[in-house]
Formats: structure tokens, C-alpha cells, sequence
């Protein structure tokens, strides 16, 4: 709203009056003063023009024909384009004037005949000057109210800036940057304050895309409140929790002894959010990770410590067990080795680095080689010929064995027939590929196998299949089903590095399996006249009765092959033989026929 400017000179000034030579009076007092006059003679006329010019003031006589003074003023009074317009009432006669009236339809003020200039100039003055004033008033009062609305707005935008700064619209917890401010304030205590401590626990909601694209964002979102309330039900008052990412959450503990405390906070935590969620009539099932970083004097940015907690998380995940781990140093290396490793894997696979080298296996009652062991390496272009303990783990948390071991289980068939149809293999000599976990749990493991046979025309006969125990009990009930494929297809079945593991004997029996693998460890304690010694004659009975044969692995000494001997092992395989060969030197020494 603008300040009104009142036009005229001094102002515009409205006359209403019956009376000609009262008009011509009225307007003789003010026009030398400067003011415009407008001059009506009845009521219409009045109301006419105070309705186009807009007078600043009208003085109004009473006694007019047809509206009265006291009706026009009403009418003045009910129209908002008029109903500012102060009015002042003019009685010819004294008796003519009802004050009471007068101010109760709305008029200002009354002048009586005989008109007095001084008295009439004055109240003009005046009123003018009232109206002025009302209007300055009013100019300022909205200018007020504006003022305090754009100030409320502006605040109120602030407001949402510095929280959108620092806080997560969803939870309403401190977000990222706000949270690395505490973290901040902590490092720089560990720094001033002696005795302080203080643990950074990133914790990670496992499956979270998966259930939020699942359910829905709707369920998403409720599910993270759920969550933080449970979280904030584990914390102390004086603990920070943010949220530093879609599905990840920081937790301060301040004033920790040595992670102790970091660590018992950790379970709590897991305890507490794997009670399932009740949300819209699903029950959801959560399970979260955390890496725990203690703060120590090493640390001079707070998203070191995030990012360290972050490696520890992804510890966590990749050992598989624990929902928690304590960030030490040497996870970085590990981690950074790994990723080289993954990146270097998949160019492997690309460029076809890998080799197979075979160790032969030998039947102990005749001293002849009964078998071949292919055992995979990577052809690295730079850091040379690479065993499996530098890769395998790898490629099985990666995925990327599926690849590797379809080759290997391919490339061992094929280089068997090839010997075979060369005359250089027995068709008795069989052929034991390993295979992980991974693969043995694969849905379409037996059609990559048919695959293979009807490829190389390879009877399965010859082929052995090495697997865990392990690979059996992540899943026993499909393990079952694909060991009875496995068996109505007549391949063989070795359980590997039997004795480490599980090693339950009693499990043994409802799983077909043709060959046990005893442990190259306990074949190692055979001659220190150890403990374990017992352990080995044990395992072959138990797998003499159960018609399993048994391979000792890790043969390296004359004197071990004299006890295995004696204990009627089956089969051996181990350096003082062979060490795996590539396949050029494993045909030569078939071809030698050595006798051990
Ligand atoms: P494994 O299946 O138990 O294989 C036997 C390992 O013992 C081989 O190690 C072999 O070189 C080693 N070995 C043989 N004789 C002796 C001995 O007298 N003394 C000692 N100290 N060691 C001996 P390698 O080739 O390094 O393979 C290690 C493991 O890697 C294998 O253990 C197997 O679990 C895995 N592996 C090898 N090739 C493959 C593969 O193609 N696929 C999968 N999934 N795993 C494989
Ligand atoms: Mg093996
Ligand atoms: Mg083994």
C-alpha cells in the first residue's frame, strides 16, 4: 500500500447544501485557502460525486429535501468507496441538529449557523489533518503487518535452510555434514581433554533397496523410523545419532573405554532391531551391520574415521559371520588389495589367464597313479604364475569363480578325453575337479555338467567332484538333491579337506559320497606323534564301514606313506609323489609308469 497522497493543494473538499448563498459562503471561506470545493445541492448529488471525486472531507447539511443529512451519511457510511470520508454535519438552525444522531451514523463533527469562518476553517483543518493521521496510521499499520509477514517468511525460510542444512527431513536426525561437526568436536577433545574416548559406529541396514523397492518407499521410510526408535532406545542422552546416508546410520559414543563399550553397543543394537517389524500388515524382517572405529590421536578428519568405519562394515560383510567388526589398520590393505585383485580377476577371466596343473593320485595298494587332481593357477601377466590361496576367496565372494570354475570343469573333461583318445590315459584314470561352495549351490550346476559331458563325450565315470563339507551344510537339504543327480549320473564324489571343518561323521551317512579327503594337516601330524595321530586311523574306519574310500592329502615323507600304508589307506597324494604339474609334464610322467 502507498501512502496516500491527499490531492488538491490541501485537500478536496465536498459541500452539500440545499441553500445556494450557504454553498457560495462555505466555498468562499476555503477556496482562498487553497482548497478544492465541490458543491452538491441535495443528497444524490451528494453521493454522486463523493463517489467520483473521492472528497478528502464533506460537509453536509441536514436539512436537505428527500435524504435528510443523517441518510445521506448512512449511505456515505455502508459504501466502502466512501466510507473513510469524515463527514461533517451543518444545521441551519440549532434545534435542526440531533448530535447523537449525528454521531451515530458516522459523522465527525457538527458546526451550527451562524457559520463562523474561523470555526469553520479550523474543523476543516483539523479533520483533514485527523483523516491524515488515520490514514498515515493505517499506511503503517500494513506496512507493519507486511513487514512482520516478509520477516516471518524470511525467518521461517532460514530456519528450513539451516535444519535442511543439518538434519534428515524423514528422521529428523542430524544428517552427514551435521554429524561430521560432532565428529569434529570429539577428535579435537581426544586431543585437549586427557582420559576422553570416543567410538564411531556406522551402522548398515542389510537388504534395505531390496526391501524398499519391494514394499515400497511408503513401508521404506516407515521402516527407517522404526529402526532409528529402536536405536535411540540402545543409546545414552549423551550419544549422537545421525543419519549419514540413505540406509546408514552414525552413532558418537562419547567417553568409551578402549571400544569395550563400542562393542557391547554393537549387540545391543543387533538384538535389538532383528525383533521383525509390524508395518502396514508386513512383517519385516531386519538385520543391520556395524563397523565400530575407536577414535585415537591418529585421526585429524572426521571423515577418515567414517571411511574407516565404512572399510570395517565391509569387513564385516565380506567374513560373512559377525555383524560387527572393530576397525584395525590392517583392513585397509586388505581392502584396497582386494578390490586390485577383483578388477585384475575380471581381466583374467577376459584375457583367459588361468592354467590347470594336475598332481596325480596314487593307489596305495598298487603304487600306481589312479587319478589326476586339477588344481587351477592364473597365469598373471605380472606377478607370475599366482596359486589359488591368492585368488580363490576372492573370486568366490565376487562371483566371479562361476566363471573360472565353469572353465576349469570344462577344461579338465577335455584335456582327459584328448589324453584318453591319445592313448595317453588309462580310461580307468580319473579326473577330481574342486569345486566351491558357490558353485556346488549353483541351481543350474547339474545342466553345466551335462552340458560338459555331452561336449566331450567324457564318461562321467571318470570324473570325481571335490567339494567341502561345508558346501553340503550351508544347504543340506538341496545338497541332497543335487548329490543324488550327481550320483545317478555316476559321477564320483569326494569330500575335501575332511577334519577341519564340520567333520560330522554322523551326517556322513545320508549323503552319498564316494571318497573322503583326509586333511593335509593331520597327514603332517603323522609322524610327530601327535594327538591327532589317532584321528586318522579313526576317520578310515568310520569310512570303511560307511564303504567310503579314503585319500590322505599332503603326503610329503616316506615315513607318512609307511603309516598310511599301515593303515590301509586307499589313496595318497602329496609332494613326496608329485607336485601338481602343468600338462605336458603330468602325461610325461604317466608315461614313465612310476611305481611308489
Ligand atoms: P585342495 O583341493 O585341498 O588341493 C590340495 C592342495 O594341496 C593343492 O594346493 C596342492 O598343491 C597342495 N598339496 C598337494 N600336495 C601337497 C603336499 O605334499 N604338501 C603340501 N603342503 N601341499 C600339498 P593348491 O593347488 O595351492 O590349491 C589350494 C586349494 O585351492 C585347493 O585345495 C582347492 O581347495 C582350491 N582350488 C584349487 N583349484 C581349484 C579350482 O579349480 N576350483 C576351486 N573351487 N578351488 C580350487
Ligand atoms: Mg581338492
Ligand atoms: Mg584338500
Amino acid at each position: 500500500m502507498k501512502k496516500n497522497q491527499i490531492a488538491g493543494a490541501l485537500g478536496n473538499i465536498l459541500i452539500v447544501d440545499d441553500t445556494p448563498a450557504n454553498l457560495r459562503l462555505l466555498g468562499e471561506f476555503l477556496m482562498p485557502l487553497g482548497y478544492t470545493v465541490h458543491q452538491a445541492l441535495n443528497g444524490e448529488a451528494a453521493l454522486q460525486i463523493a463517489e467520483t471525486v473521492k472528497p478528502d472531507l464533506i460537509l453536509l447539511d441536514i436539512m436537505l429535501p428527500v435524504l435528510n443529512g443523517y441518510q445521506v451519511c448512512n449511505r456515505l457510511k455502508v459504501n466502502p468507496a466512501t466510507a473513510e470520508i469524515p463527514v461533517i454535519f451543518l444545521s441551519h438552525l440549532d434545534k435542526s441538529l440531533d448530535k447523537v444522531k449525528a454521531y451515530e451514523v458516522g459523522g465527525v463533527d457538527y458546526i451550527s449557523q451562524p457559520f463562523i469562518a474561523n470555526e469553520i476553517v479550523n474543523k476543516v483543518k483539523i479533520h483533514l489533518e485527523l483523516k491524515a493521521a488515520k490514514q498515515e496510521i493505517a499506511w503503517l499499520k500494513n506496512e507493519l503487518v507486511a513487514q512482520k509477514q516478509k520477516y516471518e517468511e524470511n525467518l521461517k525460510l532460514a530456519l528450513d535452510k539451516v535444519s535442511a542444512l543439518h538434519s534428515d527431513r524423514l528422521t529428523g536426525l542430524p544428517n552427514r555434514e551435521f554429524f561430521t561437526e560432532f565428529l569434529q568436536t570429539a577428535l579435537n577433545c581426544l586431543k585437549t581433554k586427557q582420559g576422553y574416548q570416543f567410538s564411531l559406529l556406522v551402522v548398515d541396514c542389510d537388504r534395505f533397496n531390496i526391501l524398499n523397492n519391494s514394499l515400497g518407499a511408503k513401508i521404506g521410510d516407515k521402516l527407517l523410523k522404526g529402526i532409528v526408535k529402536r536405536l535411540k532406545n540402545c543409546l545414552n542422552q549423551t550419544d549422537i545419532l545421525a543419519r549419514i546416508d540413505e540406509d546408514k546410520f552414525g552413532i558418537l559414543l562419547t567417553d568409551t573405554k578402549e571400544g569395550t563399550q563400542a562393542t557391547e553397543m554393537a549387540k545391543q543394537i543387533q538384538a535389538a532391531v532383528t525383533h521383525p517389524f509390524y508395518l502396514q500388515g508386513y512383517e519385516v524382517f531386519m538385520s543391520v551391520r556395524i563397523g565400530v572405529v575407536v577414535g585415537n590421536e591418529n585421526y585429524y578428519q572426521p571423515e577418515h574415521l567414517i571411511r574407516d568405519a565404512d572399510t570395517a562394515l565391509a569387513r564385516s560383510r565380506q567374513i560373512g559371520k559377525d555383524y560387527y567388526q572393530i576397525f584395525d589398520q590392517t583392513m585397509k590393505e586388505i581392502d584396497s588389495e582386494f578390490f586390485q585383485i577383483e578388477t585384475e580377476l575380471r581381466r583374467g577371466i577376459k584375457q583367459q589367464e588361468f592354467v590347470l596343473h594336475y598332481q596325480p593320485i596314487i593307489a596305495l595298494k598298487t603304487g600306481r597313479i589312479a587319478g589326476l587332481e586339477a588344481l587351477v593357477r592364473w597365469q598373471h601377466p605380472l606377478r607370475g604364475l599366482l596359486p589359488p590361496a591368492e585368488f580363490i576367496s576372492i573370486a568366490e565372494e565376487t562371483g566371479l569363480i562361476d566363471d573360472i570354475g565353469k572353465w576349469v570343469l570344462r577344461e579338465a573333461c577335455h584335456q582327459l578325453t584328448v589324453w584318453q583318445k591319445a592313448g595317453l590315459a588309462d580310461s580307468s584314470l580319473t579326473m577330481s575337479v574342486n569345486l566351491s561352495a558357490r558353485q556346488f549351490n549353483q541351481p543350474d550346476l547339474i545342466d553345466q555338467i551335462d552340458e560338459v559331458f555331452a561336449e566331450t563325450k567324457l564318461n562321467p565315470h571318470c570324473l570325481k567332484l571335490e567339494i567341502t563339507e561345508s558346501a553340503i551344510m550351508e544347504n543340506t537339504q538341496a545338497a541332497a538333491k543335487v548329490l543324488q543327480q550327481l550320483r545317478e549320473r555316476e559321477i564320483q564324489l569326494s569330500l575335501d579337506d575332511f577334519g577341519i571343518g564340520y567333520s560330522s561323521l554322523s551326517y556322513l551317512h545320508s549323503f552319498p559320497v564316494d571318497t573322503i579327503k583326509i586333511d593335509k594337516s593331520f597327514v603332517g601330524c603323522l609322524e610327530d606323534n601327535d594327538k591327532n595321530l589317532g584321528l586318522v586311523p579313526a576317520i578310515m574306519c568310520i569310512a570303511k564301514t560307511m564303504g567310503m574310500s579314503v585319500i590322505a592329502e599332503g603326503i610329503e615323507s616316506s615315513e607318512q606313506l609307511k603309516y598310511l600304508r599301515n593303515l590301509k589307506c586307499d589313496y595318497s597324494q602329496g609332494y613326496l609323489f608329485s607336485r601338481p604339474l602343468e600338462p605336458t609334464k603330468v602325461i610325461e610322467l604317466i608315461g614313465a609308469s612310476p611305481r611308489w
